[in-house]
């Protein structure tokens, strides 16, 4: 595995100051209180149950926002990226104070009538105007409570974290593929065709290739394939000391290792 120095330098060491200004905000954000409502449970026994669970939680979103700061190829956009079809979304902010008296915060954006600065004018929802006083850019959280916010949103985070650690290591770990052929049994079911994987640069070329190995060379590798062998398909595989397993169980296996069943089991499945 090409996995050594992945997780070597440090966030800060790298200049991404929306990285780290994300992170701040999202540890802020994980770290206020759940605010459980005690009317809410029936017994104490509950209340306490559901409390250690919420701590969980918390637990599972700092461990993996720790590696996600660690990993210096995960970048701000990649956080931003990542909550993709998540409750949680990440924006960049800035406070006005319009001389209306109006306080507001607008998100910061660049369009075609943006100003010298890039940034479109964040104007005064009451009166209209250009406000006078802007802060600094910061990031907000904003979260959409699906069933019950203390139950969610530290989970959320989690899972945004687990989103944007498993398109990193996709992306720089994971070894060369294999391709098997396989064809269709007369139950529906894929079996594989040769007993070894065929080492082709990628699944197209391993396409472009199936028929006229099948017809030629490889053939004596088959084993007389039963009724239906017409239909073959090719199947991407990776290789493992226990075998050949497919991209998703390579991941998988691999953040077992990182982080345990635990959190493998909630966050990486
Ligand atoms: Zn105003």
């Amino acid at each position: 595995m090409q996995t050594q120095n992945i997780f070597a330098a440090s966030t800060h060491e790298t200049g991404d100051t929306l990285k780290v200004s994300i992170l701040a905000a999202l540890r802020k954000f994980i770290g206020q209180r759940p605010g459980l409502d005690f009317a809410n449970y029936g017994d104490a026994a509950s209340y306490r149950a559901e409390s250690r669970s919420i701590t969980q939680d918390l637990n599972h979103a700092k461990t993996l926002l720790r590696k996600v700061e660690t990993a210096s190829g995960i970048s701000g956009l990649n956080l931003i990226e990542a909550t993709r079809g998540s409750r949680v979304k990440i924006e960049t902010v800035r406070d006005w104070e319009c001389n209306c008296g109006a306080k507001y915060s607008a998100p910061v954006k660049t369009g075609t009538t943006a100003n010298l600065s890039g940034e479109a004018t964040a104007w005064c929802p009451r009166c209209k105007a250009r406000p006078v006083m802007g802060s600094a850019h910061r990031i907000r959280i904003d979260y959409t409570t699906g069933q019950y916010f203390p139950t969610e949103y530290r989970a959320a985070v989690a899972r945004l974290c687990a989103n944007a650690l498993w398109d990193y290591i996709r992306e720089s770990s994971m070894p060369s593929p294999v391709y098997f052929v396989e064809w269709q049994n007369e139950r529906g079911e894929y079996v594989r065709a040769n007993r070894e994987p065929f080492k082709y640069q990628d699944a197209a070329e391993a396409q472009a290739n199936l028929t006229r190995r099948i017809k030629e060379q490889e053939k004596a590798a088959f084993t007389t394939p039963p009724h239906g062998y017409g239909f073959t398909t090719i199947r991407e595989a990776y290789k493992t000391p226990k075998g050949y397993i497919s991209g998703g169980d390579w991941l998988r296996a691999y953040f077992v290792r990182e982080f345990g069943r635990g959190i493998a089991s909630r966050f990486f499945n």
